[in-house]
């Protein structure tokens, strides 16, 4: 069955946490009652987007709304955002004012221009925003605040286009007034592990589904990397997220705040190895030599063989098969041009 939700102009989002801490379920329900006092408001609380499957009713109900999103998780905005799109839950990354300060415009542009087309210039996502709010970030006052301030701006904008407005916000966090009921899901799940890719960094170099010996990694009817079969992962590895060149593998549930979704300081569009600050328990390792011990220690766990650093012989073939590829095409066009 999925959930009635009536067409507003936002949908405000509720996460729960996986843990039984009672200061986060405090966070998660302060939050709840205070967007709940939002008129033209739908607000939707749910388990633990991580441990949902797309066939799980949170998801379905939440795949049938339309409209711009807020969704508070206890996850980094990017891991939250990334997450959501893997389950088809799908639109533009909206800011947030507990963002880090942008970048540079002229390192940003000369990083751009330097780099692979990225997955999701490829294939741009939908009109609609998604904004994500880790709740990590600041108290429950202060996120409430912040789930207003963007309501606010998300019914300015929705009087502009005529689209269905929130409502008049007066008022909005005072006591009692047109408290609602929030819609609220208690699915049973389990805790799950698994990659997320986020694609506004992903090259579709497919360096992931060559390391990996688990299956976990597939390609879709576009030719595009895609994580197929996510329970397939080991648990607590994150080994792949090593050997992405553009340190697009995130593993939200990861201790390490770089492997798990959070912002890096000084990231300038990949132009460094992101690999080295993924948590490699010396900074000096190589990563790759990292994910190559972590992926064998899963393969002896499971009863497979060692299989030690990934070959690039292949890709060392592709290189020196790509020079006389080339000279090829330089004949044919000198032969064309009748030089
Ligand atoms: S290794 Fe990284 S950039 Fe390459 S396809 Fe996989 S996720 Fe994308
Ligand atoms: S962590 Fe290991 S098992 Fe999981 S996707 Fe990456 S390489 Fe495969």
């Amino acid at each position: 069955m999925i959930l009635p939700v009536a067409p507003t102009a936002l949908t405000i989002v509720m996460s729960r946490g996986q843990s039984r801490n009672p200061e986060k379920r405090d966070v998660e329900a302060a939050i709840v009652k205070a967007a709940s006092r939002l008129a033209g408001v739908t607000v939707l609380d749910l388990p633990h987007l991580y441990d949902l499957k797309g066939t799980d009713e949170s998801i379905r109900t939440l795949r049938a709304i339309e409209g711009d999103l807020i969704v508070c998780s206890w996850l980094f905005p990017r891991a939250a955002h990334w997450l959501l799109d893997r389950l088809d839950v799908r639109g533009q990354v909206g800011e947030t004012a507990f963002d880090p300060e942008p970048e540079d415009e002229d390192d940003e542009a000369a990083a751009t221009a330097e780099s692979e087309p990225r997955v999701s210039e490829l294939f741009p996502r939908q009109g609609r925003t998604i904004h994500c709010l880790d709740m990590r970030a600041a108290d429950a006052d202060k996120l409430a605040v912040e789930v207003l301030r963007i309501a606010e701006t998300a019914n300015r904008q929705a009087e502009t286009e005529s689209a269905p407005a929130i409502g008049s916000l007066a008022g909005a966090w005072g006591p009692g007034d047109g408290v609602r009921s929030p819609l609220r899901l208690d699915e049973t799940v389990t805790r799950r592990w698994y990659p997320v890719i986020d694609y506004s960094r992903c090259t579709n170099c497919m360096e992931c589904i060559d390391f990996c010996l688990f299956g976990v990694y597939g390609i879709d009817g576009a030719e595009t990397i895609l994580v197929e079969q996510p329970d397939n992962c080991r648990k607590g590895c994150p080994a792949c997220s090593r050997v992405c060149p553009a340190g697009a593998i995130i593993f939200p549930q990861h201790k390490a705040p770089a492997i798990a979704g959070a912002p890096v300081e000084g990231d300038e569009g990949f132009k460094i190895d992101l690999s080295l600050l993924f948590g490699a328990p010396d900074q000096t390792a190589d990563p790759v030599a990292v994910a190559a011990r972590e992926r064998d220690e899963q393969l002896l766990l499971v009863g497979r063989q060692a299989v030690g650093m990934p070959d690039t012989r292949n890709r060392d073939r592709e290189k020196t098969k790509s020079a006389p590829d080339q000279l090829d095409n330089l004949i044919d066009l000198l032969d064309q041009a009748d030089v």
